[in-house]
């Protein structure tokens, strides 16, 4: 593990808000228990899931997705999602990682006055002003699969507005038992406008059709790729479409039976591009450097073997490529 955590790491899927750490959140549970009654009530709702979560070794994807209302509770005014930004770069910071894209959903709330414009202005500025000097870090904007058509256009429309302030693409998330609605779009307008686009894909079993529905955006990595026919999976190694992989996301909400049948055994056999990631690195409990751990344990890799799988990561960004060269600098230099 001590390796893991000094090795130089690259985390290309992390929800911000399922990556605040549960010392933040009870930070800012606490300050908000002295409040109005209504924030008193949201206060008291995001401890009961941190106290879950505390005894928590198991997920129901359906229980799983109704705790981030309680989360969302804490992190609606601009002020907190400054804080929750720091601190979330800060933790991967520590744990070894040097280039973070951080994906989010941008959200209104009328109690606070929080638009999602805003919401995306003030994500940008706490990484425009992070203290972390050892990381750099983009923006990812979700879609969530309870948006409609139009929200889907509208989040598109702020990540083109914002490529120049740190923005890097767009990500199609949330709940996948959720109906089906056409984004297909919104993403392909996003490609159009020079934006990369990563798609939560198969993450439940017969999703075949939208599989190939989202297979057909082209997109430019994929999140999970957890089920899928043979076919589309043979389609996704030909086209080497890298593959965000959550180990133990995907453990815990059981949607793979054991880190030994963990569809990544495959990929690294066949060196398919395949980048180790958190996923939701609080509501887990595990950073990515446990991650790397993990997998070597579980594929008896290597140091050389590690050192490798976490380089090549860096291809899939998607920053430019002056960074991939300065990362690929970084990685050159480090020394264990
Ligand atoms: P946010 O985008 O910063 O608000 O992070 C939380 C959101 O990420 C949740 O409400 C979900 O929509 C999404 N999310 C987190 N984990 C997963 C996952 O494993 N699959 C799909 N969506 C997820």
């Amino acid at each position: 593990l001590e390796y893991c955590k000094a090795l130089p790491k690259i985390e290309l899927h992390a929800h911000l808000n399922g990556s605040i750490s549960p010392e933040s959140l009870r930070q800012l549970a606490e300050k908000r228990l002295a409040g109005t009654v209504g924030e008193a009530e949201a206060a008291t709702g995001a401890l009961s899931v941190l106290e879950a979560l505390e005894w928590k070794d198991t997920f129901d994807l359906k229980d799983f997705f109704p705790m981030f209302k309680h989360i969302y509770a804490l992190t609606n005014n601009m002020a907190w999602l400054v804080f929750i930004v720091h601190g979330v770069i800060k933790d991967f910071e520590d744990d070894g990682v040097r280039y973070l894209e951080l994906r989010s959903t941008p959200r209104d709330d009328a109690s606070t006055g929080l638009t999602k414009e805003l919401y995306v202005q003030t994500v940008l500025q706490a990484i425009s002003t992070s203290p972390a000097t050892k990381i750099s870090t983009r923006l990812i904007l979700t879609i969530d699969r309870r948006h409609s058509p139009e929200v889907a256009m509208q989040i598109v429309d702020l990540a083109i507005r914002f490529r120049d302030q740190g923005v890097v693409g767009v990500d199609l998330a949330g709940d996948p038992y959720a109906a089906d609605f056409d984004c297909k779009h919104a993403l392909l307008k996003a490609k159009a406008a020079g934006l990369k686009v990563t798609i939560h894909l198969g993450e439940i079993e017969n999703r075949e059709a939208e599989s190939a529905s989202m297979l057909e955006v082209r997109p430019d990595r994929l999140g999970h790729a957890t089920f899928l026919s043979e076919q589309l999976r043979a389609h996704v190694y030909e086209e080497r479409i890298a593959v965000e992989m959550c180990m133990t996301s995907n453990v815990l909400c059981r949607t793979v039976s054991s880190y030994e049948e963990h569809h990544i055994k495959e990929a690294l056999e066949l060196d398919h591009p395949s980048i180790l990631c958190t996923d939701d690195k609080s509501i887990f409990a595990s950073p990515l450097s446990c991650e790397y751990a993990l997998a070597a344990s579980t594929f008896s890799m290597t140091k050389q073997q590690l050192f490798d799988l976490s380089k090549k990561s860096i291809d899939a960004i998607f920053a430019n490529s002056e960074e991939k060269t300065r990362l690929r600098g970084v990685w050159d230099t480090w020394a264990p």
